[in-house]
């Protein structure tokens, strides 16, 4: 079951570095995401849609402010603890799909169990078990190089719900892909939404995509503009 997401008074900066200057990336978002839904970030390209999701996959920590997972602030956990909270309540799909490449898609897949400590004869069938799930148990023993960018994104997919993440995170899952293949990665979505009821955070450009999440959250120069329902 998915966990509430709550953001107060969150403000993040990136600093400057010798080469570039310190941008404000987020300047001031409130938000609540309801345990179990299925959100929709929207919004143009730099206007702070990977930092949140960042923030909210406890990948980096606001600069001010608060991050709620539940009842845990995970903005204000020392490093060893938000690695845990990563590891264990948080799944995250990328637009380019970061698979190991050395690794197979089994072994892709099962990597988070090992993170976590799991046996290995465990973490290879709860591997196996996601693959059927995610229609590519016959792929189970390919490498990465051997897949379509649709397969290699139910892959990807697979990784980040092997351990029943509470929260489920998207950056542009389907934002490398054809309209077609992007359909099925969205409908894959969906369906994980209906079985896990993780609470889904999906960041995306596509009006196509942004339709299948249960509340649209507009993102605009690092705040939120508008909350809606899809059209
Ligand atoms: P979006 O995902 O909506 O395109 P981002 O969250 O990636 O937006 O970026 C928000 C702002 O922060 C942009 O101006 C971007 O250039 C900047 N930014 C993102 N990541 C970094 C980083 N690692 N270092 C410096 N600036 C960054
Ligand atoms: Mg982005």
């Amino acid at each position: 079951m998915g966990l509430e997401i709550r953001l107060e008074g969150v403000r993040h900066e990136y600093e400057r570095t010798e080469d570039s200057a310190a941008v404000r990336a987020l300047t001031g978002v409130d938000l609540t995401v309801a345990a179990g839904a299925f959100a929709v970030l929207m919004g143009p390209s730099g206007s702070g849609k990977s930092t949140l999701l960042h923030l909210i996959g406890a990948i980096e920590r606001p600069t001010a402010g608060r991050v709620m997972l539940g009842s845990t602030e995970i903005s204000a956990l020392p490093e060893r603890e938000l690695t845990r909270v990563r590891r264990r309540s948080i799944g995250f799909v990328f637009q380019f799909f970061n698979l190991i490449p050395t690794f197979s898609v089994r072994e892709n897949v099962s990597f988070p169990l090992h993170l976590l400590g799991e046996p290995e004869e465990q973490a290879r069938s709860r591997a196996d078990q996601v693959l059927e799930q995610i229609g590519l148990g016959h792929r189970a023993g390919h490498y990465p190089n051997e897949l379509s960018g649709g397969e290699m994104q139910r892959v990807a997919i697979g990784r980040a719900i092997v351990h029943d993440p509470e929260v489920l995170l998207a950056d542009e899952p389907t934002g490398n892909l054809d309209t077609a293949t992007g359909e099925r990665i969205l409908e894959l979505l969906a369906s994980i939404h209906r079985i896990h009821r993780a609470t889904i955070v999906m960041a995306t450009h596509s009006d196509r995509a942004a339709a299948r999440g249960e509340t649209i959250i507009e993102v605009l120069d690092g705040t939120i503009g508008s909350v809606r329902s899809p059209a």
